[in-house]
Order: C-alpha cells, then sequence, then structure tokens
C-alpha cells in the first residue's frame, strides 16, 4: 500500500534529503513529507560553505588541515559545551559526506575561511556560489532519480508508538488528504530550528525579543513538540546564535564567506573594531556595541571579483559602491577620512602579514582595487543550536537516555553538535553526516523489525 514504508523523514532541507536517499540506498522504502510547499529549508538559503578536513579539494589546493584542527575550533566555537563525540562524528566523516556528495554530482571545488577556523576548510561551487541551494538541488536530482515518494505541503503532527514503545509510523496532515497515518517501522525527524519563530526564541532567550531573523517562514520549531510529545530529552534550546551581517536595507544575509575573503567591518566612526572572522556570537555583541548597533562591511572590487555570490547582493540593491572611500563614507554616513585611514592602515597589515591591531588570522588581500563598496549590517536570528538529544548514531534519546526504538533525528532539530555557537560552514556538514547516518542506520533497523 502507498502508505507503509519502512522510513518516513520529516523535513525536506539538507538533512532530510541526505537521510532519504542514504536510507533509500540501503534497502529501505522511503517517504519524504514537508509541510511548506516548497523543498530545501533553510538549508537552501546556506551560502558560506560546508566544512571538511582532509579532503581532497584541500589537497589540490597545498592547504594543511586535519581532522583533529576542526575538531579543535568546532570546540572552541562552541564554547566547550558541544558533546565530544558528536563533534568526533562530525569532523571525522567530514572528508566522506563531501565525497558522497561530490559522487553524486556536486561541486565543492572551492573552498575558503569561515569563522573561528584555522584552516581554510569551508567548500563550496566554484566561483563561491551559495552552497546550501547547489547541495539541497544535487540532492532533489538524486531523490528523483531513486523515485524517492516526496510529499509537499504535509505536516508531520504525532510519532505513532506501540504498546512497546516502538515507533510504528508517523500521523500526518496533508493539504489536501487531511489526517491520514503512514506506518513505518522508523521516522526520522530533520524538521530544522526555529530562528523564525521570535516567541519561541525569545522565551529561551530575552535579549533576542523583536530580533528579525534569517530563515525560511518553515523555522518554527514544531518538530521539537512532536519529538517532545513522543517523549524524547532536549537539549541545549537556550543556545540561540545571531548572524553578525544581515543587511540592514532588505534584511538579506550576507555571507561570512564577504569577510573571509577580504571585507572588514567598520564602524559610523570610520573604524575597525573587532576580528572579523571571529566566531559569530563575539562578532554579533562587537556589532552591536557600535553606534547605531549596525556596522559597515568594507571591501573592493579584488573581494567583490572572489565571490560570485557578491554580485547577488549588488543585484538586490543593498550595495552602496564609489570610487573612492571619501565618498562611499559620503553616501553612507560613515567618517571618510577616519575610513580612508583605517583602510591603509588595514592594507599596511596585510602586508606585513600580521593583524597587530585585532588579531585576525587570515589577511587574503588588501582593499585597494576599483570600486569601494560597504554594505550596513546588523545581527538577526539564524541558528539554534539546540534541540533534541541524540546519540552518536543518530538514534533519539529519553530523558533517562535510553534510546527511542525507531525514532532518529538530524540536522538543526537536534542538540548537541554545535555547543553555545555553531561555527560558519559547519551547518551543511552537520546535517550531511548525521542525515546519512540517520538514514543508513533506520533503514538498518527497519529490516529488523
Ligand atoms: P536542516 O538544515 O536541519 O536540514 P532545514 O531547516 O533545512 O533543516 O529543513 C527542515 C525542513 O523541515 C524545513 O523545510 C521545514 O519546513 C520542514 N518542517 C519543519 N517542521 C515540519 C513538520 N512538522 N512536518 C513536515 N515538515 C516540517
Amino acid at each position: 500500500p502507498r502508505d507503509t514504508v519502512d522510513v518516513v523523514v520529516v523535513g525536506s532541507g539538507g538533512a532530510g534529503f541526505s537521510a532519504a536517499v542514504s536510507a533509500h540506498d540501503h534497502g529501505a522504502k522511503v517517504i519524504l513529507i514537508e509541510k511548506e510547499p516548497v523543498i530545501g529549508g533553510n538549508a537552501k538559503l546556506a551560502a558560506g560553505g560546508m566544512n571538511a578536513a582532509w579532503t581532497d579539494q584541500q589537497k589540490a589546493k597545498d592547504i594543511k588541515d586535519s581532522v583533529e584542527s576542526m575538531y579543535k575550533d568546532t570546540m572552541k566555537g562552541g564554547r566547550d559545551l558541544n558533546e565530544p563525540e558528536l563533534v568526533e562524528v562530525l569532523t571525522s566523516h567530514s572528508k566522506g559526506s563531501v565525497d558522497w556528495l561530490t559522487a553524486m554530482g556536486a561541486d565543492l571545488n572551492d573552498v575558503g575561511r569561515m569563522g573561528g577556523a584555522s584552516a581554510n576548510r569551508s567548500h563550496r561551487p566554484t566561483g563561491g556560489a551559495g552552497v546550501g541551494a547547489h547541495v539541497i538541488q544535487v540532492l532533489y536530482d538524486n531523490a528523483v532519480k531513486r523515485d524517492i515518494d516526496m510529499r509537499m505541503n504535509t505536516r508531520g503532527i504525532e510519532i505513532i508508538k506501540d504498546d512497546k514503545g516502538n515507533v510504528k509510523g508517523l500521523l500526518v496532515k496533508g493539504m489536501y488528504k487531511g489526517y491520514y497515518w503512514i506506518k513505518a517501522d522508523a521516522v526520522i525527524l530533520a524538521t530544522g530550528g526555529f530562528a523564525k519563530n521570535n516567541e519561541r526564541v525569545s522565551k529561551l532567550d530575552p535579549k533576542l525579543k523583536g530580533f528579525i531573523s534569517t530563515n525560511q517562514p518553515g523555522a518554527t520549531g514544531d518538530g521539537l513538540d512532536v519529538a517532545a510529545n513522543a517523549g524524547a530529552a532536549m537539549k541545549d534550546l537556550e543556545y540561540i546564535q545571531a548572524h553578525p551581517t544581515l543587511s540592514v536595507k532588505g534584511g538579506v544575509m550576507v555571507t561570512e564567506a564577504v569577510r573571509g575573503n577580504g571585507a572588514i567591518l567598520i564602524n559610523r566612526e570610520g573604524k575597525r573594531f573587532v576580528n572579523e572572522i571571529t566566531t559569530r556570537d563575539k562578532a554579533s555583541a562587537a556589532i552591536l556595541n557600535q553606534t547605531g548597533k549596525s556596522a559597515f562591511l568594507v571591501f573592493d572590487d579584488s573581494v567583490r571579483k572572489s565571490l560570485s555570490k557578491i554580485d547577488k547582493y549588488i543585484g538586490l540593491g543593498v550595495v552602496p559602491s564609489a570610487d573612492s572611500l571619501v565618498k562611499l563614507g559620503e553616501m553612507t554616513g560613515i567618517d571618510g577620512k577616519n575610513l580612508t585611514e583605517a583602510v591603509a592602515r588595514y592594507n599596511s597589515l596585510v602586508k606585513s602579514g600580521k593583524d597587530a591591531d585585532f588579531g585576525r588570522p587570515n589577511l587574503p588581500r588588501a582593499l585597494n582595487e576599483g570600486n569601494y563598496y560597504a554594505i550596513e549590517v546588523t545581527p538577526g536570528v539564524h541558528h539554534t543550536m539546540g534541540g533534541v538529544k541524540i546519540d552518536s548514531k543518530a538514534e533519539i534519546m529519553n530523558a533517562k537516555k535510553q534510546v527511542i526504538p525507531g525514532l532518529y533525528g538530524a540536522g538543526e532539530v537536534t542538540g548537541g553538535v554545535h555547543g553555545a555557537n555553531r561555527l560558519g560552514g559547519n551547518a551543511i556538514s552537520d546535517i550531511v553526516t548525521f542525515g546519512r547516518m540517520a538514514g543508513e542506520n533506520a533503514a538498518e533497523y527497519s529490516k529488523k523489525n
């Protein structure tokens, strides 16, 4: 029958698609549901990259990196509150996940720097186009090729269990069919985070009340309620990340890769004030400390040319530009004289190879080519680190730390991988690695049940 399968996947972001494809390839019959009318979740919006260590792509560019270094950076970025065994899985499988996507047709050949990383390990398509849209496209194409049953406008409502507590399926609500039961031995929750739900966000972190968000409308966190009703324990819900650079005009999220490729942060007084590629929590706090609670990403044509995504922001009309820094100051309200001095000082630091002012670890290029650009930015709610508690096999656990048989979780709906603060580039890595793992383990589990 149509509604009886081995594995149901809830959510069509990167975690859900990775889980669905992987479960299928391990022999399971799969249905993937998505409550929104479109696929891709928040994953589709990810612009920065996919962190991975010791990859062929890095080796081709002579980049020295290691799994240990990625592990250390991830723990440090998360203020050591991450679950070590989950970080172990994230980092040691990161190359495997890049290879898995590459074998399915992904281009992850461009490798750049993101905040909190001690090496260039953020993988993205050649030319620097958005990684999330590309990865979702590749996964979607592969799901179609495998004839996986995908149902949009279908919301996961309640996990159904037998009297022994084993998962037996999912009650869903389809836009046209209404409520019905999908029978399955295993359910994978890949419902993402809740950054778009300011009520939920501000209850957990009152400082974020009224903040705008970078997320898609479906990022409301109702998957957490589905999990909680099934007995899932929660972890770290109070850790909610602001992304430091949303454009004040238009609310467009400006990827961290703009800074990674060389842009600097300047305040209204025309001065630098922070290591631009510090972790997101620190960069956000620093911006909120400036006059007007915003700052400007300043860069030149050499940075613009290094990242095709920047032309998209220009196309959206959120990037004032001028052929001199003084003119740029006049257009944006930045003190032009100080700005000119700050850029000259920065260029001298680039030349010396060391940021004596703020300790920025990468200084990719001087800012002295062609036109200058400034994007006014302010932090917005971006990622929710907390979620359901999982073990290193992506099994969801209850408050007694027992596995709920047949229930799996992957991606932003889970807690523990990122501790108190996620590093840029670790989300795509997380969703692909844990999604694959959830898919494989759910498929194997369903064979035994
Ligand atoms: P991840 O990055 O962890 O894969 P995303 O935010 O990209 O997470 O994707 C999660 C997807 O799950 C979104 O498209 C969201 O609309 C969908 N979703 C959330 N809750 C439900 C639900 N209860 N039923 C079906 N889909 C859901």
